[in-house]
Parts: structure tokens; C-alpha cells; sequence
């Protein structure tokens, strides 16, 4: 199937209130371009030098979120045009994505990733942790960077017994996250191979890349 008839297929099959980010990351200009025909707007990248290029290259309707892990000194380049990033993990970035908005006047959307797999190798922080950034002064005087949410990786696994509940946790955590806070709107979970479990479990926002634009080849 081509990259426009998948993105038919997975709009139909989500709510309309779910948003559907199309991960683009390695894939070419013309794969992003024949999604956007298809009516897609919102596209994510996990590198910061990849989304600037094709940010230029793209047309400027285009809403760019960075789904990857953050180096602070690499916030500048994305400060002007990122809408959300989504792999938020500490105040000391959340300083760095604040102080970077402020110069072009923006407001940054942040989600905090929480670690729900139970790989060592996946980011992501404790629920603790989460809050104490929330509570902290420091990001209470923040006026350029907003946490509208979570965002969370489940174990990648052959039991959906298993992703069921991460996300379950994940969205019951969002869910007491969201009585504390007026902003929280947005639970960022499901891939390609387990948004329809991410669907079961309430996300808000997915995030599919090998289903829209096939394989990726990192060669
Ligand atoms: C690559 C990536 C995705 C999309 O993965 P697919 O399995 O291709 O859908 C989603 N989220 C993050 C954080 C990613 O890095």
C-alpha cells in the first residue's frame, strides 16, 4: 500500500479526538509530501539536525514534534518552529527549551516521558520525578514552556498482556496528573505495533512511523 492509502487506513481506524503523528524520521522529502497531500500535518522526528532540514525544506504548515531523546546544547536549532517535544526528562532541559523559546517569543509544549518498560535501555522517568519537576518553582516561573502531558514507551514485547498494562498504568498516571493540572491535555503512547492496544487504553496522541512510511533502512 502506498504512504497515502496507509494514512487513510489508520485515520479510520482512530477517534477523531486521537492525533495521529506521522514519524518521518530517515525517510525522504517526497514520502513526507505524498503524506501531506493525504491531508497529514503533524509529522515527528527523533533527531534535531533532520527535523531542521526538512523544516526547511517542507512547507511551513507543517507542525514538527521531536519524538527523540534531547541534547540540551542542540535546543537552539529547533527552538524556532518545534510545537512539541515529546522525550522531556529534566528540569535542567526544561531550563534550556525555556530559555531557547524565549528568544523567538514562543511557548514550547513538553511532555515528560515516564519510564514504563521495563528495558534498562529505554529512557524515561519515575512518576516521582515527574512531579517534582511539575511542583518545582522553577517551572512554575517558566513562561515559554507548557507540560501538557505524558508520553511513554511500552516494553516491546510479543504480549499484549504485557503493553496493556504499562499503558494502563501510564494512563492512570496521566489521568491523577491531570486533576493537579489545568494543561494537561495530551497522553502521547502506541507505535506502529501497539497503538490499537494504546487505543484500548485511552491514548491521546500516537505516534506511527513503519506503518505509514514501511521499514525504515538505516544504512
Ligand atoms: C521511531 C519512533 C516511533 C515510531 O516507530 P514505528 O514503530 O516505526 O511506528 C515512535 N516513537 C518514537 C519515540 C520513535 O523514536
Amino acid at each position: 500500500m502506498s504512504v497515502s492509502e496507509n494514512i487513510q487506513k489508520i485515520k479510520a481506524e482512530i477517534p477523531s479526538e486521537v492525533t495521529l503523528v506521522a514519524i518521518s524520521k530517515t525517510k525522504p522529502n517526497d514520502d513526507i509530501l505524498e503524506a501531506y497531500n493525504a491531508g497529514q500535518r503533524i509529522f515527528g522526528e527523533n533527531k534535531i539536525q533532520e527535523m531542521t532540514q526538512k523544516w526547511e525544506e517542507l512547507p511551513k504548515d507543517i507542525e514538527w514534534h521531536m519524538v527523540g531523546h534531547v541534547q540540551r546544547n542542540k535546543v537552539k536549532y529547533m527552538a524556532p518552529f518545534v510545537s512539541v517535544i515529546h522525550a522531556v526528562d529534566s528540569l535542567k532541559l526544561l531550563k534550556e527549551v525555556n530559555k531557547q523559546a524565549k528568544k523567538h517569543d514562543r511557548v514550547i509544549n513538553c511532555l515528560l516521558q515516564i519510564k514504563i518498560a521495563e528495558e534498562e535501555s529505554k529512557y524515561g522517568i519515575t512518576i516521582d520525578a515527574a512531579k517534582e519537576i511539575l511542583d518545582s518553582e522553577a517551572y512554575q516561573n517558566m513562561q515559554h514552556v507548557k507540560i501538557t502531558g505524558l508520553m511513554g514507551m511500552a516494553t516491546l514485547t510479543e504480549s499484549e498482556d504485557k503493553i496493556r498494562k504499562e499503558f494502563t498504568f501510564l494512563r492512570t498516571t496521566f489521568e491523577a496528573f491531570k486533576e493537579e493540572n489545568d494543561n494537561f491535555t495530551t497522553l502521547s503512547m502506541g507505535m506502529s505495533g501497539d497503538y490499537k492496544i494504546a487505543l484500548k487504553c485511552g491514548t491521546t496522541m500516537i505516534r506511527v512511523g513503519s506503518s505509514i512510511f514501511g521499514e525504515r533502512n538505516y544504512n
